[in-house]
């Protein structure tokens, strides 16, 4: 396994392949119910591979991720080998003392009495008003002074300038959990976002290294299109050297359902160093990323200039979906998410008026009200 170093806490190794606890093997398809005879085997195979990160959150497995990580390092005597991550879940946070009400239960589910590193889960602009209009920085400091934190940081998910913000807003953030990977350098924080956090001293951890599996299924043509480098290689091998490429990335957090998936995510994490790509590879990584983007209806980057919209639609959020359609199929699933997280919320692309607000900000001169129209029509 290869070992990385966060900018602010250089004496911590790292391994570069880390393990996500939010796509454990689950019994009958059931999220909520993990089949942990699976799920500690492949935690165990994790410690054999040399895995030293352990990632998990309240909600994951409908809130069973974390007592089954707590029960499953200790069964396996293994909580002072790991460094184990977790996350505040903000959206459940109305005033200050929820902070440390949650933190309390968190180390109750996880059986231990520290968290080592402890995010600010799925920071958006609301969330990042939430976090510091209940004092929650400062809570969590004097939870890192009393010794129930390492190490203080938070995942994001929203756009590039939202990031800058939350970077700029407080100093002591250590690192930073981001979605990345080669079709979405645009996307959220994105390549710009992981640059200016290492700037100002905050290392990232990768998530969706795959886009949630997709990057590791992906068409016979871009198989192809691999397959013209003249060396056999897995897909999901492709879109892991391209974030482990980056010396922004210190761990690589993969939703990993099975033992040979970790071990082969486990030899590429051993084999691909920073700034190890030659042209060759980033020249095949581009023209899978072409083929990939000539086929989604909708050139919108996920900027989020256009935001925000008086009406309250999630403008880029939609694009995405539909994008990812088209691209990758999986209409039943990317419907039910559509609905459930913006149409429902008010904030999906039926709620456009066509008052033409965004239509100047956008830099690809996207026909947004036309083209949500059409999104929409596909998501429903
Ligand atoms: S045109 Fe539609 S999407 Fe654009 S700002 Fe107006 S309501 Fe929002
Ligand atoms: S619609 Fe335009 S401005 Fe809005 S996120 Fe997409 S590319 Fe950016």
């Amino acid at each position: 396994m290869q070992y990385r170093n966060f900018i602010k806490i250089p004496q911590l190794n790292i391994s570069a392949l880390g393990l996500g606890m939010m796509r454990l093997p689950t019994l009958d398809g059931d999220a909520g119910r993990i089949d942990e005879d699976k799920a500690m085997a492949l935690l165990r195979a994790a410690l054999e591979a040399g895995v030293n990160y352990v990632d998990t959150a309240w909600p994951y497995h409908n809130q069973q991720s974390e007592g089954f990580t707590g029960r499953a390092l200790k069964a396996l005597g293994a909580r002072d080998k790991v460094y184990l991550a977790t996350k505040a879940p903000v959206w459940h946070i109305k005033e200050a003392a929820d902070w440390e009400k949650y933190l309390d239960e968190q180390l109750k589910r996880l059986d231990t009495d520290h968290i080592d590193f402890y995010l600010v889960h799925a920071l958006n602009a609301e969330r990042w008003d939430t976090t510091k209009a209940t004092g929650g920085l400062d809570i969590l400091e004097r939870a890192k002074a009393a010794g129930k934190i390492g190490h203080i940081g938070f995942s994001f998910h929203d756009s590039l300038p939202v990031f800058k913000d939350i970077i700029d807003g407080y100093a002591g953030w250590e690192f930073c959990q981001v979605q990345y990977n080669y079709l979405d350098e645009g996307y959220q924080a994105g390549t710009a976002g992981i640059e200016y956090a290492a700037s100002k001293g905050v290392s990232g951890i990768i998530m969706e290294p795959l886009r949630g599996g997709a990057l590791a299924r992906v068409p016979k043509e871009v198989m192809d299109i691999f397959s013209s480098y003249g060396k056999p290689r897995m897909a999901a091998e492709w879109a892991l050297r391209f974030v482990l490429d980056r010396e922004e990335t210190v761990t690589v957090l993969s939703g990993m359902a099975s033992e040979g998936q970790l071990w082969e995510n486990a030899a590429v994490a051993s084999s691909a160093m920073m700034n190890s790509l030659t042209n060759k590879e980033r020249a095949v990584i581009e023209a899978a990323r072409d083929w990939f983007k000539t086929r989604m209806p909708v050139p919108c980057t996920t900027c989020g200039y256009c935001k925000p919209c008086p009406s309250g639609v999630a403008i880029p959020e939609a694009f995405e979906l539909w994008n990812s359609l088209v691209a990758f199929g999986g209409k039943e699933e990317k419907a039910s998410w559509y609905k459930s997280a913006y149409v429902s919320a008010g904030h999906g692309a039926d709620a456009c008026t066509r008052c033409g607000v965004c239509l100047p900000k956008c830099p690809q001169g996207i026909a947004i009200p036309d083209r949500l129209a059409e999104a929409h029509a596909a998501l429903s």
